[in-house]
């Protein structure tokens, strides 16, 4: 009993902790340190589930290694990380198809493990796993359950803050804040910005897709036959790309990926892949449509200027015919474009404009 108010301004540091950012990875992290101090659990995890190939997937996102908590280095990481297939984890399995918040299960090494699936709405995109060598107490439970429903509550909060309400996309914001991050971590202040030998094998890309004609679509079949062909495009650009790769609704009909290191033939082929699933997809009512795709190596440069290089790839795609995958360099060394020659690298697309 002594110790009560301690627990209590214990349990209040770790719920202020929990909510003061806005930041998945930082919420993850105080709710593991959480879990750790308050309970004493041995071993548990965040687990992202996701699919690919048809297959369902899952890998840890954070962890908890001999009384410390681990983060996964997204950038750092390979780009095969440690995946392992859902059905390896059986109790996991039966709890989401059971759609229970959560499920017990006695390993065969005597420990015990609780698989906590998040919900949002009818879908679970992290889990998360928690061991510890002896039974779960109804005391322990019961803090569990508490720090447990904090973490649900601000995470779907945080998730509403970063998604496009339309297409569940991430949105501009979410790209401007992850876009600026990953080039501050990755890239020296004082690389010469014109240098472009730094475009090697294993690249980053950045591309932006522009949506062809969609005017027409919207004239021809009303507002919400476009935000129709929204939804079903975004669904597409889910299903084109793999799970380290990131989308994002940059403004009305106008996307953003960021993929992940690969190689220039490989980022070809990925994007074209891209516009050939756009091209022979069937949208109810309107039929088909076409994209313009614009792509640039992630160089040591400003984000204003990096996105202004697949800026410029998509303008060409569009004067171009449309319907096609255009790459920054490929211009450069044709002589269409040369570096500087811009007035302005504005970070609007060009198709932004509106005509007389
Ligand atoms: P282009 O091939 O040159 O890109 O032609 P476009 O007609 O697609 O031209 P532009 O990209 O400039 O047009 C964008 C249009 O997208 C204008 C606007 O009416 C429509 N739009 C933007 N946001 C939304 C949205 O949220 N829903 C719907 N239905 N339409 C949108
Ligand atoms: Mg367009
Ligand atoms: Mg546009």
């Amino acid at each position: 009993m002594d110790h009560a108010p301690l627990k209590m301004e214990s349990l209040l540091g770790h719920l202020v902790e929990i909510t003061g950012h806005r930041d998945h990875d930082l919420l993850d992290i105080s709710t593991m340190s959480a879990l750790l101090n308050m309970i004493g659990v041995g071993q548990a995890r965040v687990l992202e589930l996701f699919q690919s190939h048809g297959d369902l997937l899952v890998r840890p996102r954070v962890w908890i290694e001999e009384g410390k908590v681990r983060i996964l280095d997204e950038e750092d990481a390979p780009a095969e990380q440690p995946c392992e297939p859902i059905v390896r984890f059986p109790a996991l399995v039966n709890c989401i198809a059971q759609r229970r918040s959560r499920v017990e299960e006695t390993r065969s090494d005597g420990s015990h493990a609780l698989w906590v699936p998040v919900w949002q709405n009818d879908k679970v995109s992290t889990c998360l796993e928690i061991v510890n060598a002896h039974p779960f107490t109804p005391q322990m439970l019961q803090v569990m359950e508490g720090i447990l429903s904090v973490y649900r509550n601000y995470q779907s909060l945080l998730d509403y803050s970063e998604r496009d309400s339309l297409t569940g996309l991430l949105n501009r914001k979410t790209f401007d804040e992850k876009f600026a991050r990953m080039i501050s971590s990755k890239m020296p202040e004082s690389s010469n910005r014109n240098d472009r030998r730094h475009v090697h094998a294993n690249s980053q890309w950045l591309a932006v897709v522009d949506i062809d004609h969609f005017k027409r679509v919207n004239d021809r079949f009303g507002h919400l036959y476009g935000d129709e062909v929204l939804i079903l495009v975004a669904n597409i650009l889910r299903s084109s790309f793999r799970s380290q790769d990131r989308v994002f609704r940059f403004g009305g009909e106008e996307f953003v990926i960021l993929l992940r290191s690969t190689t220039l033939d490989e980022a070809r082929m990925i994007f074209d892949r891209f516009r050939t699933n756009v091209e022979q997809h069937t949208f109810p009512q309107v039929g088909t449509i076409t994209v313009s795709v614009g792509f640039t190596a992630i160089t040591p440069e400003t984000p204003v200027v990096i996105l202004g290089h697949a800026d410029q790839a998509l303008y060409h795609a569009k004067e171009n015919g449309r319907n096609r995958v255009c790459y920054y360099d490929d211009l450069l060394a044709q002589g269409i474009i040369t570096i500087g020659n811009k007035p302005d690298e504005s970070v609007e697309f060009f198709f932004d404009e509106p005509s007389a």
